[in-house]
């Protein structure tokens, strides 16, 4: 019943008492020890359920286990820079974006974890310059992240976890192709071995097609 019972590790931990977090919220009681033990996940979650710390603890912790080798998060490619991000949280709006930014640089203090936040409607010059100092968890606008990857300055290949925040306020916004082609780029040469979260309020059938499409063997939640 508190975060000590989850076993998230060192680092983790400290952030998450830095954070005054003391209980977990019902979402996070049951989201997080499924998405540690890496399990797809589909869950039903309202703003201010905290379901921000539901997504992001699984995939600090995840990175943090080490399970991964990554060396170096930017390369160069023909004299430019192609940033190389683990983890990918998308969302509808700057404002959410901005939101998850903020929740996961807290959680990631000092483990060494880099986030960066791209979106829409601000000057992409300046988040290139953000992602070339390294990026591990990218959180990000479908647009904004198409034109990126169109770009070639982004490349999905080393994403091992994927989280898509209010999916179904993304649809309503007319997202679906832009995460369709975002999702595709995660499948190239072939699917690979991502763990993939899918939050939303509701569940009409396009979300159902979603989940269908993007998760594996993954459980329903609903809190
Ligand atoms: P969210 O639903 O992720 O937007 O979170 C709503 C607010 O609750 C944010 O300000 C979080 O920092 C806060 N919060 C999330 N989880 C907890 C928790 N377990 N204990 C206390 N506050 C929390």
């Amino acid at each position: 019943n508190t975060f000590a019972d989850i076993d998230l590790g060192e680092g983790l931990n400290e952030n998450i008492k830095r954070c005054k977090f003391v209980k977990p919220t019902p979402i996070q009681r049951h989201a997080i020890p499924i998405a540690v033990a890496g399990r797809d996940l589909m869950a039903c979650a309202q703003t201010g359920s905290g379901k921000t710390a539901a997504f992001c603890f699984p995939i600090i912790c995840g990175i943090l286990r080490g399970h991964l080798s990554h060396t170096k998060s930017v390369s160069m490619h023909r004299g430019a820079p192609v940033a190389y991000p683990l983890a990918l949280i998308l969302s509808p709006t700057r404002e959410l974006s901005c939101q998850i930014h903020e929740e996961a640089k807290k959680f990631a203090y000092k483990t060494g974890i880099k986030v960066v936040v791209v979106y829409g409607g601000a000057p992409i010059s300046h988040q290139f310059h953000n992602m070339e100092r390294g990026v591990d968890i990218l959180v990000a606008t479908p647009g904004r992240l198409v034109d990126m990857i169109e770009r070639a300055r982004v490349s999905l290949r080393k994403i091992k976890y994927l989280a898509l925040d209010e999916a179904d306020r993304m649809l309503d916004m007319g997202f679906e192709p832009q995460i369709r082609k975002i999702v595709e780029q995660m499948d190239m040469p072939a699917p690979g071995t991502r763990q993939t979260m899918l939050l939303s309020a509701t569940f009409p059938d396009e979300i159902q097609r979603l989940a269908s499409d993007f998760l594996s063997n993954y459980i329903f939640l609903s809190v």
